[in-house]
Formats: C-alpha cells, structure tokens, sequence
C-alpha cells in the first residue's frame, strides 16, 4: 500500500518535518483506509509544526485556512493536507468549536476527533498510533466515538450524520452507546446547514451499502429530523439495490412521496438546477414506465441515461411491470431514425425557401411536423424526399 505516489511523498513530508524537529504522523482516513488495506482518498498529515513554520519548511505550499492550522503542501506534484495539532475550544452552536488552539501534543489532536478509527494515527514507519483501540473497532467493524458519545455529539451535531455515512460506506455497525446517544441527540440535526446534510446523505447514497445507511437513518431517529416532509424511512430504500448515482435517488426520494414533485426537493436541499431538470426528467420518465412500455416518442424524448434510470426505479416502485431489459431500451432507442431535431437534414432555411415564405411561427410548427414524420418513419431523413413530403402535405390541408 505504501508503493503509490501520494504514500511516498507523504512519508517524505513527514521525514522532513522530524528532521526539523517536529513530530508529524499520518492521520484521519487514510490511515484507516490503510489499516483496511484499500487505498486511501487522500492523505492527510497532522504536525507539531505551526502553520508559518510548515510553510518556511517547504517550497511549494498553499493556504488552506491558516485559522485552522491547515497548509497544503505540493511535493513531485502530489498535494498532501499538513494541519497543526489542535484542539477545539467550546462548542456553541452544535457545529463549529468557537476556537481552536494549537498544541504540541499529538494526543490532544486525536482526543478531538470523532470516531476511534479515525483516530488512529501513524509514524512515517508505519508504526500505528492507537489511543482509543481505533484497531480493535476497525477490525470488529465497529463505529465508536472517541469519549461519551452524546458529548462529541452535542459538540457537533453533524458527526451523527457521519456515523450513518461511514456505517454505509464501510458496511459497519454503529456501537449500541453511540446509536443510543444519537437518538438523543437526533434533533439537534437542525443545527447543520443543509449543504452539510445534503453532502453526508449523497454520500450514503453513493455507498456499497446503501441499505445499512437508509436503515440507520430511520432507526437513529435522524430520518424524522431531515429537512422537509420527505420519506427517508420508506422500507423501498431496501429494494433500491446499489445504485451508487444520487440522481437515481434523489429522484427515488421524490416518488416515494404521493404527489412527487423533483423542484421541491431540489429547493428543500438546495440543489442545483442542472440536478433538478434531471430529477423532473427522471420522476417524470418513471412515472410514465409505472403506465406503459416507453412508447417511441418517450425513447425519443427521454436521454439513454434517463430511460434505463427509470426502467429501473419503475421496477422497485410499480413492482408488477414486465420488467425490459437495459440492452433492449438502448436498442430500441438506437434504432429510432433520428434523436433529435438536430440530425433532420434539412434546415429552417431549407423550408423557408420550398414555401417561398419568410420564416414565422409556422415555420416551427411545420419542421416539428417534419421531425415526427420521420420520427414515426412516414418519410426517411432525406432532403427530396422530405420537401415532397411537406409539399403535399401542406397542399392535402389547403
Ligand atoms: P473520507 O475518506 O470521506 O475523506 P475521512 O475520515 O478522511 O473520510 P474527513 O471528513 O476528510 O473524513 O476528515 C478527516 C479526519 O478529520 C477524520 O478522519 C476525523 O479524524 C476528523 N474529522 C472530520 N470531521 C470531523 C468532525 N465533524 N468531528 C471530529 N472529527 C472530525
Ligand atoms: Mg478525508
């Protein structure tokens, strides 16, 4: 595991800041993700260092909240987070500690994190620092936090939120004294902004498993306490499989609602409009699949992408549909002569001028008449044979 670039420039990294005379360890997730032998997303280094003295060390650095003791620094072009030890001051709004302090002691860093396994850290010898038997959890696959649970969650209530992500994630089990306490505390989830959950639920959604996720979230109690009137507890979440897309269940959450509506989820959870034309896209798709088989004007409409998402979410939601398979939608929807306006061959100024008339409303009327001709195969996609077509017919209306 340490062979890969990022590994070795940090192990490089932390070798420069001992020969300086400051301690620094690997820390957080990517020790966890090495103890689990899987590759780590990022690499994270926490230091004895002060910011400035991190920065006077290094060539290549950038801030990255020097408040928070945080500096970026680029080694053979691999960035790795190098962070001061701290410690957190009081917590006053159950999410953000109103100060940090920065402190020599490695243990008083790791005392503030929120989750034994990720409170492991480990030498550039690849020596693990365990304090809080982060080992033992990880092998048992165990999530405990580090000291009384409902303190860590009163400090912050988003670590709640976190416990079910990682749960998901890693298919672990929340120790019962922790799940206890976020039931406690579960309403306390107001205090995070909706960015935060909206993060921590797409991440749960884009987890091997997803199931474990949705479960806790009813059983913690902190479905109840999510934003709006939405139904995370729905037991459906169970027959959703793995989709690992948050467009597939963003729209899922929207249809298990009785008048489905993808705009209001997307306000509610402050989500981008790109994401909410695809929600409507997809809620309005599979509502038509829980009715009938994609007729042609549906493969025509719908993108590939959207169809086999519906075909998908109809089968979980309208259970008693013959199920199509992906490989036959994406064959009908190929073979459909055109897939869009774009592909007619012929253009507004080639109408214009068999009509001899200068463009207007009628003459997006009669390219739209054109495009479902060929669409429905009454005439091929094909200059001659087209303004032959639109002659007549507009002579057989007169
Ligand atoms: P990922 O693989 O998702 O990045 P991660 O464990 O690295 O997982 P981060 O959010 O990147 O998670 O945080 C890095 C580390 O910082 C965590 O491992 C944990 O030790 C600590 N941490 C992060 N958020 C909190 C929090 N809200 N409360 C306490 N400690 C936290
Ligand atoms: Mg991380």
């Amino acid at each position: 595991m340490f062979t890969t670039d990022q590994w070795q420039t940090g192990k490089k990294v932390i070798e420069t800041l001992n020969q300086h005379g400051f301690e620094a360890v690997f820390v957080g997730g990517a020790v966890r993700d090495f103890v689990r032998c899987k590759i780590a997303n990022d690499i994270d280094i926490a230091t004895s260092a002060l910011p400035s003295e991190v920065k006077s060390i290094f060539k290549r650095t950038v801030d990255l909240g020097l408040a928070h003791g945080t500096v970026l620094v680029i080694e053979n072009h691999v960035p790795i987070e190098v962070t001061t030890f701290r410690t957190e001051g009081q917590y006053t709004d159950h999410r953000r500690p109103s100060d940090v302090r920065f402190v020599q002691s490695l243990e008083e860093d790791l005392k503030r994190r929120d989750f034994t396994m990720n409170a492991l850290a480990m030498t550039a010898e690849f020596q693990l620092v365990d304090l809080f038997d982060g080992q033992r959890d990880l092998h048992n696959g165990i999530i405990r936090t580090v000291g009384e649970p409902s303190d860590r969650f009163k400090e912050d209530a988003l670590r709640m939120l976190r416990a079910i992500r990682f749960s998901a994630q890693l298919g672990f089990s929340i120790e019962d004294t922790t799940l206890g306490a976020i039931k406690l505390c579960a309403n306390d989830l107001a205090y995070v902004s909706v960015e935060r959950l909206t993060a921590e639920l797409e991440k749960i959604w884009l987890s091997t498993h997803l199931e474990k996720g949705m479960t806790y979230l009813g059983q913690s109690q902190l479905a109840k306490h999510m934003p709006g009137d939405f139904s995370f507890e729905d037991e459906k979440w169970g027959y959703l499989g793995n989709p690992q897309n948050v467009l597939v269940c963003w729209a899922f959450l929207c249809l298990l609602q009785e008048k489905p509506n993808g705009s209001e989820v997307a306000t509610v959870f402050k989500l981008s409009n790109d994401i909410k034309q695809q929600i409507n896209y997809l809620v309005n798709a599979t509502q038509i699949r829980c009715e009938r088989i994609f007729t042609i004007h549906d493969l025509y409409q719908f993108e590939e992408n959207i169809l086999v998402k519906a075909e998908h979410l109809a089968r979980v939601l309208c259970s008693d549909i013959q199920h199509m398979p992906t490989e036959t939608i994406v064959q009908r929807k190929q073979a459909l002569p055109i897939q869009s306006i774009r592909e007619l061959v012929i253009s507004g100024q080639d109408v214009m001028e068999w009509f001899n008339k200068p463009g207007g409303p009628w003459l997006k009327e009669t390219l739209s008449q054109i495009e479902l001709a060929v669409l429905h195969q009454k005439v091929a996609n094909n200059a001659t044979k087209l303004k032959e077509w639109i002659l007549n017919e507009s002579n057989s209306e007169i």
